[in-house]
């Protein structure tokens, strides 16, 4: 590093002026001989009218200065002579005897000229490549920089957001408050002794405000803010993350108070001695470097470290221990009332036709994040502002939901005659089956035009937000996801590849109810295997199970099983209702979407599939004699239903 800051300093460069001008000089300093020749040279000599002789050995030559300037010649000249002349020579220049005298010499090569012949190049080359290097490093991480943190790698700024700016995640910002409070003034925290964590670690969904909740915290307390993400720690070359979490760190200190942010901290916090090749690699130094550096915070440090992830379950323990991140606050995807107010911050500035209801929008997004709440707005200006309206009305609003939901419409693409049928039918099975099920959410939306990856979907959206799901309601889910397959089967009698995603996510959420929810009795409630995504690159290399082959047989068992159930059922709801089938088909064929008012007429008489009888976690345990407690009807989910999208067939 010090080679380089020399390297930049002027020095180099008065040496380097420095040898062209004694180069040039010892050059043109060097008398000039006009050569002549040998015998006339000779003559010269032998006429007595040199004043100072000069044989150069090495070289065969002779220079001589005359008493008095030649006509044609000049003062000095030069010849070249054949060795068995030397002699002669010699005995001629005795002879004559010039007054300046006779100087016999052997050539010394100039030590200084010569060095200067092997260093110019070398230095020129030298300037060559560090002319190269600095500009190529100018744009991109250069060779001569890494390990030095760029502005690119750690960006500095001082954020002007708020925490007003964060909306629907109060209980973050509540806590976040006593950091800004904290940075502003230390010391009423020292004075009574306050140990202020030096870590915050902030977990939740991608795109819940994480990312904006620390930028808010530098904002409200007016410091500025270093920022980094863990996959650039995840370097190239060996050491560099390491000495980049050192640099980030001695940055921050010196312009402290200060925040560092470090989002997907997960890239380089996961448990160590995880995944392959073990022991010291990369991300493992990275990660104990951090770990000193957080250890190294004393009291008087004002100096924040934030970090972001939606992996918490990976992150090594050594992390979360006191005195580290021992601050966690959990960041998750709002609630209506969230998603409202969210909306309202980012409703500013864009003009809302009479009649917007953001409510009503909230209300119509459950699951949404922050993000893509923020992302439906956009979409909708955008959309209003090709259609060259000056308001955001509603159907910009739903269009705009259904982009962010599964991409935008495709109406470049046209299906054939054969695929608006089948999808016609799918989707319509999957509408029919959700009607036609007691513990399913309202279908909203039912279209066949084909938008993302999906040649079709259907909307089936709780009217609350859900933060549990009933064992029955997760059966009704498998039924429905059945629903477009089975309808291919009926009506088609060749199901076509359509329902390959159905068949994915009835599939998860089937071995969801066996290994972690304890829904079949055959397993019972035990939880089988190791948490997951931490399978491979995770904790242990065993892959996510640890229970037997027989479990595992039984556990396949009863997934399918389950599967087959809701298979049998969506095939009753569609024959006994065949007829409603084949009308929501062919409305779908001449409008191609259909809202939840057309839904409900098309379905008013939809025959729906009793209730299921009492589930015995236990095939001894007695029925009740007593009937259930009825459930109020929508207000539950972890997994928020959601909408079916499917992948195209394979071509
Ligand atoms: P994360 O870091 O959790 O992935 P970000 O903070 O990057 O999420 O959020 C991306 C964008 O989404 C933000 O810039 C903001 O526009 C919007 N956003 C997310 N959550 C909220 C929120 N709670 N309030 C307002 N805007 C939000
Ligand atoms: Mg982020
Ligand atoms: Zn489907």
């Amino acid at each position: 590093m010090d080679f380089k800051k020399f390297l930049r300093g002027p020095i180099p460069w008065i040496v380097l002026a420095l040898v062209i001008v004694a180069v040039a000089f010892s050059f043109f300093m060097t008398p000039q001989f006009r050569p002549v020749q040998t015998d006339v040279g000779m003559q010269m000599i032998e006429d007595g009218r040199v004043e100072q002789a000069r044989i150069v050995d090495g070289e065969q030559r002779v220079d001589l200065i005359l008493t008095e300037p030649d006509a044609e010649f000049g003062k000095q000249v030069q010849f070249y002579y054949v060795e068995p002349r030397g002699e002669e020579l010699v005995d001629a220049i005795t002879a004559a005897d010039p007054a300046e005298g006779f100087i016999d010499e052997v050539p010394q090569s100039n030590w200084l000229l010569s060095l200067m012949g092997i260093l110019l190049p070398v230095l020129l080359l030298a300037a060559l490549f560090y002319f190269f290097m600095t500009r190529l490093s100018g744009g991109n991480r250069g060779v001569m920089q890494f390990g030095k943190s760029k502005a690119q790698l750690i960006t500095k700024d001082m954020p002007q957001v708020k925490f007003s700016d964060v909306a629907g995640a109060d209980e973050a910002v509540e806590e976040l408050g006593e950091i800004k409070e904290f940075l502003q003034d230390p010391s009423k925290f020292q004075a009574v002794g306050a140990r202020i964590p030096k870590g915050v670690l902030l977990y939740g969904p991608p795109g819940t405000g994480k990312t904006l909740l620390a930028r808010a915290v530098a904002g409200e307390a007016g410091v500025p803010f270093y920022s980094i993400s863990g996959s650039d720690f995840v370097e190239m070359f060996v050491g560099v993350g390491a000495s980049r979490v050192r640099d980030l760190f001695e940055q921050a200190k010196q312009n402290a108070p200060a925040i560092i942010f470090v989002d997907e901290i997960d890239a380089v916090g996961r448990h160590r001695g995880a995944g392959l090749g073990g022991g010291h690699d990369e991300r493992e130094q990275t990660l104990n470097q951090l770990l000193v550096e957080m250890d190294g915070f004393d009291v008087k440090t004002n100096v924040i470290l934030i970090a972001a992830t939606n992996r918490p379950d990976i992150l090594d323990p050594a992390l979360l221990r006191p005195g580290r991140f021992d601050r966690q606050i959990g960041v998750d995807a709002p609630d209506m009332k969230g998603r409202q107010t969210i909306l309202t911050v980012h409703a500013k500035g864009k003009p809302m036709a009479e009649g917007v209801d953001l409510e009503v929008l909230a209300r119509k997004t459950p699951g949404f994040t922050g993000a893509d709440l923020a992302n439906v707005l956009n979409e909708a200006a955008l959309l209003t502002a090709r259609t060259n309206a000056t308001q955001i009305t509603d159907e910009a609003l739903d269009e705009a939901v259904d982009r962010v939901m599964a991409g935008p419409q495709r109406r470049t693409r046209v299906m054939n005659d054969k695929e608006r049928l089948i999808t016609a039918y799918h989707e319509g099975g999957h509408a029919l089956a959700a009607a036609a099920m007691r513990h399913s959410d309202p279908v909203t939306k039912v279209t066949i035009l084909p938008r993302g990856r999906a040649l079709g979907y259907t909307m089936v959206l709780p009217v609350n937000d859900k933060y549990s799901v009933t064992r029955n309601e997760l059966l009704d889910q498998l039924t429905y996801a059945m629903g477009g397959r089975v309808a291919e089967e009926i009506v088609f009698h060749d199901p076509t590849t359509g329902a390959g995603n159905d068949i994915e996510k009835a599939t998860g959420i089937a071995r969801k109810m066996v290994t972690e929810y304890g829904m079949t009795a055959a397993i019972g409630a035990v939880k089988l295997g190791a948490a997951q995504g931490e399978a491979f690159f995770g904790r242990d290399m065993g892959g996510g199970r640890d229970y037997s082959d027989t479990l595992s047989e039984a556990v396949d068992r009863e997934v399918r099983a389950l599967i087959e159930q809701a298979h049998t059922e969506a095939w009753q709801v569609l024959n006994t209702n065949r007829d409603v089938l084949d009308r929501l088909a062919g409305e779908l064929l001449e409008k191609e979407t259909l809202d939840h008012v057309r839904l409900a007429a098309i379905f008013a008489e939809v025959e729906k599939l009793p209730e299921r009888p009492q589930w015995l976690s236990h095939p001894d345990r007695p029925v009740s004699d007593r009937p259930p407690i009825e459930l109020p009807v929508s207000q539950h989910v972890d997994e928020v239903v959601e909408p079916d999208v499917e992948t195209e067939p394979a071509s």
